[in-house]
């Protein structure tokens, strides 16, 4: 039976007294079962009788073990520190010796008053108790690395005994029964309460997927040695081993270590880095930690209690831990330690950097005006899968950076290029395979007739040198894209990019704009199934003007997410009409699935496909390489030939890097392995209908729209006039980031939110974007 399916622990906390046998038949017992005599000197025990033995210059612990427990928890014991010993065995814990005449998993037997008592011996590990000595910070963090190590050893080591062992000290079942609450005053009753509900919240839940196995149990300052150099010299008393969540081991021991007038967080933030620097912590156990701690520490006071009631004797040590249990409760309590668990288990130091000490050294080194994200801006240290964690120590849910399109730092991405990276990067003047795969990887995915790939850096390169192949091709230099659009940073990417100018600042003579497809507030929105068309025919007049003034149409660029524009839900053939267009004027049509490529719109794995065309460019960057730089257009042969015959060889000496092709391979893998357009897909949907339902319940929401996992949440004063609510949408976004959710925004007004997160997106996180912008809505301030 798995510890979690037992019932909560709410039978009354144990008053289990140690076995009372008189010294000179544990003397007896120790010849006849392991050959040793000497000085026997009683020692503190809950529930065993123990004693140290000095024997011939040697100096042993020996356990005479409680009746209730028996031989099966004493070999339990024996055979863990014995694996223990074969795992680690620099680690100082003691050692079990096997009785003369048994085996070495087999403890003694002490006969007396006609009961069987198991007795065992244990190597004595020299050292002071850290409990009664002063202890400085930096050694918590070495108790964290030393518990984590225990964790670590006993990772393969298994026992029936432990997994069915019912141990009132077991904080996975704490449920304290009523007469137990019963016994402390008032005021710590409610600290008792609130560490119950935590546990009931965090706690519960959790509990069965907890990574779980046999712990020490109970690592606490009296539990610990301290060598003469100041180090830890040995964790002592297995008497608490249980098999539980091993997340246990550590909450424990950082509850047992506090105390009060130190500081907490210095030494839980210590302690944990410590710990995490050895066991990684998974999400699930991070979030039991601190109710974990609570529960440590109530239950310390209550079985303390419990035993004081029935008489039954207090160790000094647990009444040491006890004497400050409910101060500590409150301190943890009210100490806010959630962010500095996070920091800890994340490995990232205590002491953050003010974030103004940061933003100041950022305007010194990289220049002013800088585009940063938030009022308050975030330092972030850390990314994995949709959460990113800042130097705040909290985790945000990124919603927006579709540049980690599998999800950050994805480890088969991370493991690819870091293999490729330790063989071979070099460029495609020689024959590498990648580059060579890669292409042929990108191709599968696109219509034969795109069958040639031409390596680059980045989306803005990828434009600019489609411009200028097309401008070889067609024998013009004019290019249409749409208002407001973005392309890229590039001289030639720019001129087709507006929405890099304050308005009526852009200037670029060989381009015209298009009118965006606006279904919602375009001046053809009443148009219904002939919208399509009709936009596309406000491009004549564009396509006329290039023409009569020279350049003529190069190309018609595109990004079929209409991302700027603040993700445009396009009318029925409406691109299909452009692109005739703009061939006619005999230009060839760029898609641009910077944005809206690799499944992003969830239906297809590009843009241009969900709009039935097939382009005579794609052009593609951002999320290809999860991060790692990777751009490339793909056209066709003949283009290509047509170009390298007027201009010679193109080469671009990053472009097509054998590490940034591993990054592009891994990148399909991981889109296909995992599924990744059908997830956008329903997740998509699912977000969508989502916010949509908080259209019904918020004014302020005039549209949502988009497709996949690029979702456009449109903000208006007035459904009516469709007043756009910039300033609302902004400070939306920085009251989402409070809340830990990070979302963009876009358009021409800036009042569209912009939800696009990596396509790892799920329904569980689509909620939790969707309730946070409820909240948020429902207290947004009057202007
Ligand atoms: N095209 C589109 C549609 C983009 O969104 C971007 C980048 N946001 C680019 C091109 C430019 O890509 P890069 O920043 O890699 O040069």
């Amino acid at each position: 039976m798995p510890f979690f399916a037992k019932p909560p622990f709410d039978v009354p906390m144990t008053t289990t007294l140690p076995p009372r046998v008189p010294v000179e038949d544990v003397a007896a017992a120790l010849v006849a079962d392991f050959g040793v005599s000497g000085m026997l000197t009683p020692l503190d025990g809950e529930r065993d009788q123990n004693f140290r033995l000095d024997s011939a210059g040697t100096t042993y612990v020996v356990k005479v073990g409680n009746l209730a427990e028996g031989f099966a928890l004493a070999s339990a014991q024996m055979r863990a520190l014995g694996h223990i010993a074969a795992v680690d065995a620099g680690l100082p814990v003691p050692r079990a010796v096997a009785p003369s005449n048994g085996s070495a998993g087999a403890p003694g037997r002490l006969t007396f008053a006609g009961q069987d008592y198991p007795l065992t011996l244990l190597t004595w590990l020299e050292g002071s108790v850290m409990g009664d000595t002063t202890w400085p910070l930096a050694h918590y963090r070495a108790l964290g690395g030393m518990i984590g190590r225990l964790t670590r050893s006993l990772r393969g080591f298994s026992s029936a005994a432990l997994a069915e062992r019912a141990l009132s000290w077991n904080t996975a079942h704490f449920a304290p029964a009523a007469e137990d609450r019963a016994r402390v005053g008032a005021g710590d009753r409610e600290l008792v309460d609130m560490a119950v509900r935590q546990f009931g919240a965090e706690v519960q839940p959790r509990l069965p997927g907890l990574p779980a196995q046999v712990i020490h149990g109970d690592v606490h300052p009296f539990n610990t040695l301290v060598g003469p150099d100041g180090g830890i010299s040995g964790i002592i008393d297995f008497g608490d081993m249980i098999h539980a969540p091993r997340v246990l081991d550590i909450s424990n021991a950082l509850a047992d270590c506090l105390l009060p007038g130190e500081d907490i967080a210095a030494v839980v933030h210590a302690m944990l880095a410590g710990y995490a620097a050895v066991v990684p912590l998974e999400e699930d156990e991070v979030a039991c930690i601190l109710p974990l701690m609570q529960a440590r520490l109530a239950m310390t006071a209550l079985i303390t209690a419990a035993r004081r009631a029935a008489g039954a004797a207090v160790t000094p040590q647990i009444a040491a831990l006890d004497a400050v249990s409910f101060r500590m409760l409150r301190l943890v309590q009210d100490a806010n330690l959630e962010p500095v668990i996070r920091r800890a288990a994340a490995g990232i130091e205590h002491v953050a950097v003010p974030a103004a000490t940061i933003l100041r050294r950022r305007l010194e080194a990289m220049g002013p005006k800088p585009l940063l994200f938030y009022d308050e801006p975030l330092h972030m240290l850390r990314g994995e899968g949709v959460w990113l964690t800042a130097s705040d120590g909290r985790r945000y849910l990124d919603c927006y950076n579709n540049v980690p399109h599998v999800g950050h730092s994805h480890p088969h991405v991370v493991a690819a290029v870091s293999r490729q990276l330790q063989r071979l990067n070099t460029n495609t003047r020689y024959l590498t395979d990648e580059a060579i795969t890669y292409a042929e990887r990108l191709k599968e995915t696109l219509d034969p007739s795109l069958d040639t790939v031409i390596f680059v850096n980045s989306g803005s390169e990828a434009n600019d040198v489609a411009w200028r192949m097309a401008n070889a091709v067609t024998g013009h230099t004019g290019a249409l894209c749409m208002d407001f659009a973005y392309h890229g940073v590039t001289m030639a990417a720019d001129m087709l990019s507006p929405s890099n100018y304050p308005p009526g600042k852009w200037h670029a003579p060989r381009v015209r704009l298009l009118e965006p497809p606006d279904t919602y507030r375009g001046p053809l929105c009443g148009k219904g199934a002939d919208a399509g068309e009709a936009y596309a025919a406000m491009a004549d007049a564009a396509i006329r003007d290039l023409s009569e003034a020279g350049p003529g149409v190069a190309i018609a660029i595109l990004d079929s997410a209409f991302m700027t524009n603040g993700i445009l839900d396009a009318p029925p053939g409406y691109v299909a009409a452009l692109a005739a267009r703009a061939r006619k004027a005999g230009g060839l049509f760029v898609a641009d699935e910077v944005q809206s490529g690799f499944g992003r719109m969830g239906s297809h794995m590009w843009g241009h496909q969900r709009h039935g065309i097939v382009p005579d460019f794609v052009t593609i960057g951002k999320p290809a390489g999860n991060g790692y730089p990777v751009g490339a257009v793909i056209t066709r042969s003949d283009i290509l030939a047509r170009f390298v015959s007027e201009t010679g060889p193109f080469f671009s000496t990053f472009g097509g890097g054998n590490a940034a092709c591993a990054a592009g391979l891994a990148v399909l893998d991981v889109i296909s392995r995992e599924d990744l357009v059908a997830n956008s897909f329903t997740t998509g949907r699912y977000l969508s209908q989502r916010l949509s339902g908080l259209r019904q319940k918020h004014a302020l929401i005039g549209d949502v729209r988009g497709a996949g996992l690029a979702i456009g949440v449109e903000l208006v004063r007035d459904r009516q006039s469709l007043e756009p609510a910039g300033d609302e949408t902004r400070r939306i976004i920085n009251a989402l980031r409070h809340e830990g959710v990070l979302i963009g925004s876009d358009g021409k007004w800036g009042n569209v939110l912009k939800i696009r997160p990596p396509l790892v997106f799920r329904p569980e996180h689509a909620d939790l974007v969707a309730d946070a912008l409820d909240r948020v809505l429902g207290n947004l301030p009057p202007r």
